[in-house]
């Protein structure tokens, strides 16, 4: 698809994609959004065509003003969060994804004179996804000239995601995630890192909020910030610099800057809830934009502080360290290490 795609030319392809992420919307509102990207326009920024409309900002902007955009909102969102200090070593977690692809690129422009920075890229073992994900993966490191790493999780731990999927009853995101942690901060151990940064952008941010509200999970949700600061000595400081971008803006940026993403789904993800209720959370966006802004700032300067001063003494106080790896954990052993148990038995 992404060869028909490099036929077409950019408007044609926002045009696309905005049809795909607004599919599941009736007909008439699909053919009314189309026609507003349509109608000619000027960037708010320099009166030449515009190409998109940022409506939760109240802008248009043009191809090179986006970028530009682009770039300031991130760079904003590590200041604002003060996610990262001159001189700390940054390890990049790429999973080939538009975002993950969108993030490199963009922290390599505002990062490549003040930080040390390294990208790694963890092969799952999810068949054909993977291998497409890993050749991605080395080709932007090739072209960005970045130090890079690809970590298998078969020949660290012996299984790969579709085996120990097989053997756990429980859902495949939720092992991944788990596993991908692990790795990750692993790794940003051995290599002295002082932070972990992962795309997760603001559709996520808003996605996981939205379920771990519905689902009451005080606990889940203190442990959900754009800078996760490094809370024991095994666990490296986690940021999340696109965490006030939406996907469909990293989806642009890609495309305007001919970076190249995996495009096929992973083979788990039409099993979990997350893309239905992304798709819930665009409608709601649709109706009135700037609700995953103000969802996402609202939890984190007011609801976020408010539980942690409420329950932060109250949930999970127990803090062992795991008997098998020293990593902390409420009981005697951690999550990874019984995952690890029950996937190798
Ligand atoms: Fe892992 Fe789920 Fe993402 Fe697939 S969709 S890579 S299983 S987290
Ligand atoms: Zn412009
Ligand atoms: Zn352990």
């Amino acid at each position: 698809m992404l060869y028909s795609l490099c036929l077409m030319s950019l408007d044609m392809m926002i045009l696309l994609i905005f049809a795909l992420e607004y599919k599941y919307q009736d007909r008439t509102r699909l053919r009314k959004g189309e026609k507003q990207m349509r109608k000619k326009s000027k960037c708010s920024m320099c009166k030449s065509k515009a190409f998109i409309s940022l409506k939760y900002a109240g802008i248009r902007l043009c191809k090179e003003h986006f970028k530009t955009y682009f770039i300031n909102r991130v760079a904003k969102t590590i200041k604002k969060y003060q996610m990262i200090k001159h001189n700390e070593k940054i390890l990049i977690g790429v999973s080939g994804g538009k975002d993950s692809i969108a993030m490199l690129h963009a922290l390599t422009e505002i990062l490549k004179d003040t930080n040390e920075l390294m990208a790694v890229h963890i092969d799952l073992g999810i068949n054909e996804y993977s291998t497409k994900s890993r050749e991605i993966f080395n080709q932007i490191c090739s072209t960005i000239k970045i130090e890079n790493k690809v970590i298998s999780i078969k020949e660290k731990y012996g299984f790969t995601i579709n085996e120990a999927v097989r053997k756990i009853r429980r859902p495949p995101c939720s092992i991944c995630g788990l596993i991908k942690r692990r790795i990750l901060n692993e790794y940003a151990l051995e290599i002295n890192a002082d932070k972990i940064a992962t795309g997760h952008t603001l559709d996520d941010e808003v996605t996981f909020l939205m379920l771990n509200y519905i689902n009451g999970n005080i606990n889940m949700l203190l442990k959900r910030k754009p800078h996760l600061p490094k809370i024991h000595e095994k666990l490296i400081a986690r940021i999340k610099p696109l965490c006030e971008i939406s996907d469909l803006e990293t989806q642009i940026y890609c495309l305007i800057n001919n970076l190249k993403y995996i495009e096929i789904p992973c083979p788990y993800a039409q099993d979990s809830p997350i893309l239905k209720f992304k798709k819930i959370i665009m409608q709601l966006e649709e109706i009135r934009p700037g609700t995953k802004l103000s969802l996402l700032r609202n939890f984190t300067n007011k609801i976020y502080k408010a539980l942690e001063s409420h329950y932060s003494d109250k949930v999970d106080q127990k803090i062992n360290e795991c008997i098998k790896c020293g990593y902390p954990t409420s009981q005697d052993l951690c999550a990874f290490c019984r995952l690890k148990e029950k996937v190798l038995s």
